[in-house]
């Protein structure tokens, strides 16, 4: 049984993280949708929020689960018993922050690969903040988050 862990913020899901789960589902029996809980960042969408917007875009992917955790990443993944982490790569930006991650990750167990799976084409500018900030003043966001993100986004700017 192999299985993958999608880690992330998912502050909230976007069109280019729902591509890059499809994907990767195919190359697991099992993908876990990890929503870290970071101290550092202050969220827009609680994490019981995230975890059902998840949950519902992804009900259609049969072999995915959610979940949500906190700590580090490397004990998760293996009290999970997977044996790959997948991350997506937008830019050269996200390139070399994962460069950087992936050595901490080839530090602290070297045991667990991380597969990088390159953004769709027509989501490579997607980004959860260039969402926020979009719908904040009530821009177009159709189409690049599932649409039951795009209801509850536009639900929490509506006095704005
Ligand atoms: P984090 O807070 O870890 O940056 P995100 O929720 O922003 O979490 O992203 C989680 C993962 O999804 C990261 O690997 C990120 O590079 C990837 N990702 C984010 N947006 C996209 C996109 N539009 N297309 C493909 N991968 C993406």
């Amino acid at each position: 049984m192999r299985i993958g862990v999608c880690s992330g913020s998912f502050d909230p899901v976007t069109s280019g993280h729902l591509n890059i789960f499809e994907r990767a589902a195919k190359l697991f029996d099992t993908l876990i949708i990890a929503v870290f809980c970071n101290p550092n960042k202050k969220p827009l969408f609680t994490m019981e929020e995230r975890v059902e917007m998840l949950r519902e875009a992804t009900a259609h992917i049969p072999n995915i689960r959610i979940d949500a955790f906190s700590g580090l990443l490397a004990d998760y993944v293996r009290e999970q018993g997977a044996c790959a982490i997948v991350r997506g790569l937008r830019t050269s930006t996200d390139f070399e922050y994962e460069m950087q991650h992936d050595l901490f990750m080839q530090h602290a167990a070297s045991d667990i690969e991380t597969v990088y799976l390159m953004a769709g084409g027509q989501y490579s500018f997607v980004s959860s903040s260039g969402i926020k900030e979009m719908a904040k003043f009530h821009g177009p966001i159709k189409g690049l988050v599932p649409a039951n993100v795009e209801q509850r986004i536009i639900e929490k700017y509506k006095n704005d």
